[in-house]
């Protein structure tokens, strides 16, 4: 039986490359990289050529780049570091909960928290940002792409405002790097979350930008390495691997979107030559992802029997999923219940073949025919 794995906002499988790298770090850059001594610094070498790479990337100073043990760490680093009690923070209904439980956990200390839902676009309005704005704002957090719906949140607009402001903007990027460019000379971001996994690197590393300027308060008590603020042995062969994959994704972009994009256009020629009843939910989104609702098929159901065909596609995220209830970001999103609850996401990248596509396309359309059948009986 073919297996096909659409679920790369999910996570990703690690590039050869990657893995061949990472396995030579493991063996030959094993010192400590604080130690004085020749393999203490080898070892340092290796993580600061993947901190230049990673800078590269996002086009910031590699001085801006703090390592962390993955997007979530990043995240409460970010959020727990900066905001005191009696600071405003306006965020979103939709953020992950990497993102949200500490926004929750800051307002139970005294912090005061606006929370914006999306738009029918799936989007954020700048304008309600704007609005919300108080004398006692002190951070904006948003994510870049939302990991359920795959929609873009204008943060060009919103880094415009918050600047206009005086105000910091936290953006939380896991699901953007690699598949949209971002040049943070360009974009007013404060602080900026990462994570390996999610572009073809490895699970268990992530990255914090933190501009210069910023100042974030230690939450994790320790040896005082990445400036403090991430204390601990560094896992060095992890952060190889990110600077390693970081590179791959930002230096193939065009190339990989281009080709994405061909994939995205088979699928949907796809779906509507053979006739299934589908709805795209979001039009403005990050390549490969589409959130796709199947009117009166149970999700849950279609995501099983897809399974059982070997093509792996989520329903909500995969850190909300395992219930049966629909998802609430898909609601706040302004989609109806039901439709919701038929929801599925996949998501497409690189690793995907023209035949893959077809598969998926075939084996959809043979399911639906079958459960349609069962809702009619
Ligand atoms: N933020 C978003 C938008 C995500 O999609 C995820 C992971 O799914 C995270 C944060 C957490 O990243 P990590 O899995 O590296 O902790």
């Amino acid at each position: 039986m073919k297996k096909i794995y659409c679920d790369i906002s999910a996570t990703t499988p690690v590039n050869d490359e990657v893995i061949n790298f990472m396995g030579t770090v493991h063996k030959n850059a094993f010192g400590n990289p604080s130690s004085v001594h020749k393999y203490g610094q080898e070892s340092h070498i290796v993580i600061e050529k993947a901190r230049i790479e990673t800078a590269n990337a996002i086009n910031c100073h590699q001085e801006e780049i703090i390592f962390t043990a993955s997007g979530t760490e990043a995240n409460n680093i970010a959020l727990e570091g900066f905001i005191e009690p009696g600071d405003h923070i306006i965020s979103s209904t939709y953020e992950h909960p990497s993102v949200m439980n500490v926004l929750k956990n800051l307002e139970k200390k005294g912090a005061l928290l606006t929370l914006i839902k999306p738009e029918n676009d799936g989007k954020v309005c700048p304008k309600k940002i704007e609005s919300n704005i108080t004398k006692n704002t002190k951070l904006v957090s948003i994510m870049f792409a939302n990991n359920e719906l795959g929609s873009v949140n204008d943060i060009h607009k919103i880094s415009k405002l918050t600047k206009k402001h005086n105000i910091s903007l936290h953006v939380d990027a896991v699901q953007c790097v690699g598949k949209i460019p971002i040049d943070l000379n360009d974009l007013n971001i404060d602080l900026m979350s990462i994570s390996a996994h999610k572009f073809y690197g490895p699970k268990g590393v992530g990255a914090l930008f933190v501009r210069k300027g910023i100042n974030l308060k230690t939450i994790i008590n320790g040896g005082g390495q990445e400036l403090n603020l991430r204390p601990g042995t560094e896992n060095i062969a992890g952060i190889a691997g990110l600077g390693m994959a970081i590179k791959m994704a930002t230096d193939n972009l065009k190339k990989n979107t281009n080709y994405i994009k061909s994939l995205e256009n088979l699928f949907i020629n796809g779906l509507n030559k053979n006739n299934i009843n589908y709805i795209l939910h979001i039009k403005d989104r990050v390549p490969g992802v589409f959130a796709l609702g199947f009117p009166k098929i149970d999700g849950q159901s279609l995501l099983i029997s897809l399974d059982l065909k070997g093509i792996a596609v989520s329903f909500g995220s995969a850190c909300s999923s395992g219930t049966t209830k629909a998802s609430q970001i898909l609601l706040d999103a302004g989609i109806d219940n039901e439709i919701a609850k038929s929801t599925l996401r996949f998501s497409f990248g690189k690793i995907h073949s023209e035949d893959d596509i077809n598969y998926i396309v075939e084996q959809l359309s043979i399911i639906l025919k079958r459960l349609e059948k069962k809702t009619y009986a």
